[in-house]
């Protein structure tokens, strides 16, 4: 653990808050506050990840260390660490909420590893700091197993997110109120150590354009020279030049992901500006879910049950929504609307055009062909919505389609639909459907080995099902973190076959259709 090197920019380059002790405020003028992580009664480990401990330069050994556990749970400090919180704020469900802040994130600093590459790490559910309000700064294992796990499922699956180094209970109980219905109840409490390049959101910058102090220049100022070191050109000074290439980056940044949830079925959940990372990673997993049957319309988020602004569907529309508000934040550097509205216009385009490409690699075809590719895309979408069909299964299956005959291709598709039987007006869709896809199969320039990898590389077999989390959730409440464990190994490679792993890769049971925790999650976490 001595090998790691602290550089900690952020707190050296900017404004700390002046009042030190801890209780939640108001806080102007500063970026971040000084705090420290809670000591915790009996730290325990659950998991850890060897790739995300390799980025911090930590061998296996280093993470079975007692030393290990005590630092990422947050008991002890390193010499040269400085924990601190950061202050920003954000739009919640489409509403400017003021600040909010790292309610019960704690940044430890930032290391410079052995390839020059920076990594933050912070603490999430390690104690109260000055941005937590009325609550209590911690986290329970049922959230922190579904962080952990997905950030690095994420990873694997080729979709920028932050990392998630380790997983540890903290012998605490953590009093929640599960579905927010008067029936408050103690859980386990956990600590999540995540790693990112940084953890800057687009709040941030919302919430320093509102205040007076040149605050937001020098926060813009500082990200631009940490995070994105490529756009400064040698002796240019910092000016809209430079802010328009940044912002012109975060916005493709932030397309590149969304196509990525788009491609493996994942909902966020909760798409608000303080959630939306500067550097385009999926950050803050909450209530988010895995499409199980395709539907745009599908939210696992039941505080968002009403509205359904954070649906699948939605995520590219939201995203855009977001990046109006950065837009708007940093509008007083660039002084001018026009170049910032072409930028944000571009998002819509870009993210239509990749998201075309990325539907034609899910359906095995290496080149666009027109509207002719609209069409079957669309027409799939209706058979869809007709019929039942799990999104991840159905491109799967759709790999091993071997003969012409329609009758067989159905059956390949067999495990991928949620009802026994299939209706005439699905059954014409879905038939109508193949004939026009293999026809648009024989006019591709691909082989039929070539086609197979392309689709098998974009279509993940194994993902983090919402029930197979709960699962895991629920035998490690119980002290058997086998299946976290299992589920981790598995999802380093979800694009392998592993047949050994074949229970992993089943469609939704009918117990978990409804149940809590399955298909609808609470922010209670
Ligand atoms: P979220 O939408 O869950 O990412 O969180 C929104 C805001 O609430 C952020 O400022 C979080 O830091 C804060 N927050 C969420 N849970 C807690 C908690 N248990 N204690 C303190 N702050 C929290
Ligand atoms: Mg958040």
């Amino acid at each position: 653990m001595n090998t790691l090197t602290f550089d900690n920019q952020f707190v050296k380059q900017l404004p700390a808050d002046k009042v030190e002790e801890n209780y939640p405020r108001q806080v102007q003028g500063a970026c971040y506050s000084w705090v420290k992580p809670k000591h915790m009664q009996a730290p325990a480990m659950v998991a850890y990840s060897t790739e995300a401990a390799e980025l911090l330069g930590l061998t296996e050994q280093d993470c079975q260390s007692r030393e290990f556990l005590n630092v990422f749970s947050g008991n002890q400090q390193l010499d040269d660490m400085q924990a601190y919180a950061t202050c920003y704020g954000g739009h919640q469900f489409g509403n400017w909420a003021g600040q909010l802040g790292d309610g019960r994130a704690i940044n430890l600093g930032e290391i410079v590893n052995n390839q020059g590459q920076r990594w933050a790490i912070q603490l999430k559910g390690a104690g109260a700091t000055p941005y937590s309000r009325t609550a209590d700064g911690l986290a329970v294992l049922r959230s922190s197993i579904r962080e952990f796990l997905c950030s690095e499922a994420m990873y694997h699956l080729g979709v920028p997110t932050t990392r998630a180094l380790s997983l540890v209970t903290t012998g605490e109980q953590v009093v929640r109120d599960v579905m927010y219905d008067g029936n408050p109840a103690p859980e386990l409490g956990a600590v999540v150590c995540r790693l990112a390049p940084s953890f800057t959101r687009f709040g941030h910058f919302q919430y320093y354009a509102q205040q007076e102090s040149g605050l937001l220049k020098q926060f813009v100022d500082y990200t631009i020279k940490t995070d994105f070191p490529h756009l400064l050109k040698a002796d240019a000074e910092l000016g809209k030049e430079i802010y328009l290439k940044w912002f012109q980056e975060i916005c493709d940044t932030t397309c590149d992901m969304i196509v990525g949830w788009m491609r493996v079925g994942f909902v966020h959940g909760v798409m608000n500006t303080d959630n939306m990372s500067i550097l385009g990673l999926t950050i803050d997993y909450g209530p988010y879910g895995w499409l199980e049957s395709y539907n745009p319309n599908w939210t696992p988020n039941t505080t968002d049950s009403q509205h359904h602004r954070y649906a699948f569907g939605e995520q590219p529309k939201i995203a855009h929504w977001n990046l109006y508000q950065l837009a708007n934040a940093l509008y007083s550097l660039i002084d001018e609307v026009e170049p910032l509205e072409k930028i944000l216009n571009g998002y819509a385009e870009k993210y239509h055009g990749q998201w075309n490409v990325m539907m034609l690699q899910k359906l095995g075809f290496s080149q666009a062909l027109g509207d002719e590719d609209n069409e079957l895309i669309q027409s799939l979408f209706a058979f869809f919505a007709e019929h039942e069909t799990d999104m991840t299964l159905f491109f799967r299956d759709l790999i091993h389609i071997e003969s012409k005959n329609i009758g067989d291709a159905i059956s390949t598709l067999k495990s991928s639909f949620y009802a026994e039987e299939m209706g005439d007006k699905a059954k014409a869709l879905l038939e109508a459907w193949l004939e026009k896809y293999q026809q648009r199969q024989a006019q591709d320039a691909i082989s039929s080995e070539e086609r197979k990898a392309l689709m098998q590389r974009v279509n993940p077999k194994y993902v983090l099902r919402n029930y197979l989390a709960q699962q895991a959730i629920e035998k490690a409440e119980q002290g058997d973190n086998s299946m976290v464990h299992e589920l981790m190994m598995v999802l380093k490679k979800p694009y392998d076959e592993q047949p050994e792993h074949e229970h992993l890769a089943q469609k939704r049971p009918d117990w978990a259709k409804h149940k809590v925790g399955c298909s609808m999650l609470s922010c209670s976490s």
